[in-house]
């Protein structure tokens, strides 16, 4: 569903991303680990267009990302394109970037109405049942800043879902949640990754819930996977160096 061919970015001298390629199947859930720095979170800009690769390709669901086919050449993907391909991507930040003007259900049915066409009572339907899914019902005539840190991620998290994306993006989603908030919105992607088809790639620092969602981990060093494998493997048994020295620095 999500393929990366030699993807470079560099930022001036600094090459974030070195020739890249990994791919992620339809339905898996697969985190990316690795030091501060590595290019974890470049790769999910790269995927949500809020930057381009300086080489190489990105697929999404069978289309480019970063180009487009006319007249049987690809040429650079231009804005039409470049939206009709991220309507497959969802994304949930570290900060939850909820419209603060807006009460928790029209946070919700605001993209699905205005970018997918959705009729205001069928988007309210499907709100509410996403909200029941994250635990949010009762909070839904409230406005965000009425909520904790903890709630607003989970209303973050239901708004991506209301979009119906293929993928679900998330980077660091508890870095800035105080730490007894954690636990709940860990619970609530981990029941989304268990109950649903949509696939995953998330960031995170969070060793258990990596552990407890994904079909594959991928270790990154400077740019490049080093080593990828079940959770198991990468956990238990990390073939490289570097991979021990980053899992005896966080676990
Ligand atoms: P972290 O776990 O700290 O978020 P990361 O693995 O996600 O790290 P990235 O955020 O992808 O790392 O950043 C990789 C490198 O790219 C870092 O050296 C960072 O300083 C650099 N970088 C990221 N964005 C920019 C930018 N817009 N301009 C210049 N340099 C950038």
């Amino acid at each position: 569903l999500i393929r990366f061919d030699h993807v470079t970015k560099r930022f001036g001298t600094n090459t974030v991303l070195d020739s890249l390629d990994f791919t992620v199947s339809s339905g898996k859930h697969v985190t990316l680990i690795g030091p501060s720095g590595s290019g974890k979170t470049t790769i999910l800009r790269l995927l949500m267009t809020l930057l381009k690769p300086d080489e190489g390709t990105i697929k999404v669901g069978g289309e480019y990302l970063t180009h487009e086919e006319k007249g049987g050449k690809l040429v650079p993907a231009g804005e039409k394109h470049i939206r009709e391909v991220r309507k497959n991507i969802g994304m949930v930040f570290q900060q939850f970037n909820l419209f603060p003007n807006m009460k928790v259900l029209r946070n919700i049915t605001e993209a699905p109405v205005h970018v997918l066409g959705m009729e205001k009572d069928a988007a309210e339907e499907r709100a509410r049942e996403l909200l029941d899914l994250v635990g949010l019902t009762e909070h839904l005539d409230k406005y965000p800043t009425q909520l904790s840190g903890g709630q607003q991620q989970r209303v973050a998290i239901a708004r991506a879902l209301a979009m119906r994306p293929q993928v679900l993006l998330l980077d660091e989603v508890t870095s800035a949640l105080d730490p007894e908030l954690v636990a709940g919105v860990l619970d609530v992607l981990r029941d989304i990754a268990h109950t649903t088809d949509i696939t995953m790639l998330c960031v995170t620092h969070e060793m258990n819930f990596a552990r407890d969602i994904s079909d594959d981990v991928l270790m990154f060093d400077a740019g490049r996977v080093i080593e990828s494998g079940s959770p198991e493997k990468i956990f238990t048994e990390p073939e490289h160096e570097r991979t021990r020295e980053f899992l005896s620095a966080v676990l």
